[in-house]
């Protein structure tokens, strides 16, 4: 069971895990959970300070969120309790502050970062953990670093995963045996010589998924602040509602192109274990959620969701050496793979290639070496969108219903068929907010005529699935 930061955002919100975890705890749970709301963006804030030399300020912006650890101490926990935090949260307060004053010196910055960072995770999980204790739980603190192995990246670090299964079988196995319940905090992983390393943001999510898949659970459970994964963002449209069910692959492709509900690694380890994901929501534990499954129904015609992501750069390609030559695609890829970044979108002609990146850490040095082939253009500020369903894969007509409801917005890369259980393309970022609620409302929202069953009904906002 993973509780996210909103999930754990306040004492009221920890009362509610517990309530949640207390209901669960038969099922022998083992419990993930992400630092307090907004923690993480206020350590890194900080660490961006320190490089700056602002020391001061790096550290005394953490007081507020030192505070809030504390009010939930206070609000839930017996004096004893109260206390071994306070020294939990005043020695955290000055490793943290040495850590600074180091990063502010300019050593080992991304080492230092990413420890710096996993405080945020190491609170959380030490507080909930005493959090379930008073409720009267066996729940114990164990320090993620133990389990999660990971490469020497830092910001987003590869797991290894037979050092991670082992470790983790290794440290929770007994606990779980002796009904124990393990509380891990999220995203914070180290490698095999025990530096700190973490997962990327968003990176619980995965760790759930790690340790579910290490300890072949019967489920994973993604605890959030929405009723399971949406047919959109439910910050661009309100109409959003929640999918009841959905197959790997769609979950995958979703999390993948920007539904945040799920960081993008999570459903490999299921999918490889065959284990269930339920996407759940903490403030409002009686509804059903979203459950991703290998045997999700497949239903003919229809689109589940529709996701985007934005702060896309496109770069063209173009080049007469390719006209006919084998292996140009294979040096245009070798570029991206040594300077390690991800490319999403791929769409080629003749005589160019044109890709989508999320990532432009590396720009400069990718640009320089694209150069070298060809003349290169760039687009920034784009952003893609993807509508994902089982049914598209047999349902002639999509593309054309998709592009006629958009049809004043320029699009550019488009992909089908890849993976069969999507229809991705490119638009102006600016243009997004629009084409996503235009696409919800014609997929999901606008009078359709739909087959249920045996019987032709007409439904409207209620049904489940965007019929094509
Ligand atoms: P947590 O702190 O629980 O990890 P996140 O903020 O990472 O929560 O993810 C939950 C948020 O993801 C939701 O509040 C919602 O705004 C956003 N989101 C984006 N796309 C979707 C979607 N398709 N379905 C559900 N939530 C989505
Ligand atoms: N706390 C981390 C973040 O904010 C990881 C997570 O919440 O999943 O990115
Ligand atoms: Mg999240």
């Amino acid at each position: 069971m993973k509780f996210g930061g909103t999930s754990v955002e306040d004492p009221q919100a920890f009362r509610r895990v517990a309530k949640i975890v207390q209901a669960h705890a038969q099922m022998r749970p083992v419990i993930i959970v992400s630092a307090m709301s907004g923690v993480t963006d206020a350590l890194l804030q900080s660490v961006q300070m320190a490089k700056r030399g602002e020391l001061e300020q790096a550290t005394s912006t953490l007081e507020v969120h030192f505070d809030r650890h504390l009010k939930v101490a206070t609000s839930l926990l017996s004096a004893r309790e109260v206390a071994r935090l306070e020294s939990a949260v005043e020695s955290a307060r000055r490793q943290i502050c040495g850590l600074l004053r180091k990063v502010s010196t300019r050593m080992h910055l991304e080492f230092l970062e990413d420890t710096v960072v996993s405080y945020g995770e190491r609170l959380s999980a030490e507080l909930l953990a005493a959090v379930l204790c008073t409720d009267g739980l066996p729940a114990k603190h164990i320090d993620a670093r133990r389990c999660i192995t990971t490469e020497e990246t830092h910001g987003g670090a590869q797991p290894l995963v037979r050092e991670t299964e082992d470790r983790t079988r290794r440290e929770l196995g007994p606990l779980v045996e002796a009904r124990e319940i393990p509380v891990l905090g999220g995203f914070i992983a180290a490698t095999k010589t025990g530096k700190t390393t973490t997962l990327g943001r968003g990176g619980s999510d995965y760790t759930a998924a790690l340790i579910g898949a290490a300890l072949r659970t019967r489920e994973i459970q993604i605890w959030t602040d929405v009723s399971g994964v949406l047919t959109a963002d439910p910050r661009l449209v309100r109409a959003a509602r929640t999918i009841p069910c959905l197959s790997y692959r769609e979950a995958a492709e979703l999390a993948y192109f920007g539904a945040k509900v799920l960081h993008p690694k999570t459903i490999r380890p299921a999918v490889e274990r065959g284990i269930p994901v339920r996407v759940c929501n903490s403030h409002r534990a009686q509804d059903e959620g979203t459950l991703i499954f290998s045997g999700s129904e497949f239903v003919p015609h229809t689109a589940k969701a529709i996701a985007h992501k934005t702060g896309i750069t496109v770069l063209q390609i173009t080049s007469a050496r390719m006209l006919g030559a084998y292996g140009f695609l294979r040096t245009i890829f070798e570029i991206f793979d040594r300077h390690r970044t991800v490319v999403d979108v791929v769409t080629t002609s003749e005589v160019s290639v044109s890709l989508t990146l999320d990532d432009t850490r590396a720009l400069g040095e990718i640009l320089t070496e694209l150069r070298g082939l060809g003349t290169v253009e760039v687009e920034e500020r784009r952003a893609i969108i993807c509508v994902v369903g089982e049914g598209l894969r047999t349902t002639p007509g999509v593309a054309a219903r998709v592009f006629a409801t958009i049809s004043d917005i320029n699009v550019s890369l488009v992909s089908l068929g890849a993976s069969n259980v999507n229809l991705t393309f490119v638009i102006d970022e600016e243009r997004v907010r629009e084409a996503v609620a235009r696409l919800h409302f014609a997929f999901f929202e606008q009078e359709v005529e739909s087959v249920c069953g045996n019987h032709q009904s007409r439904t409207t906002a209620g049904a489940s699935t965007g019929l094509l």
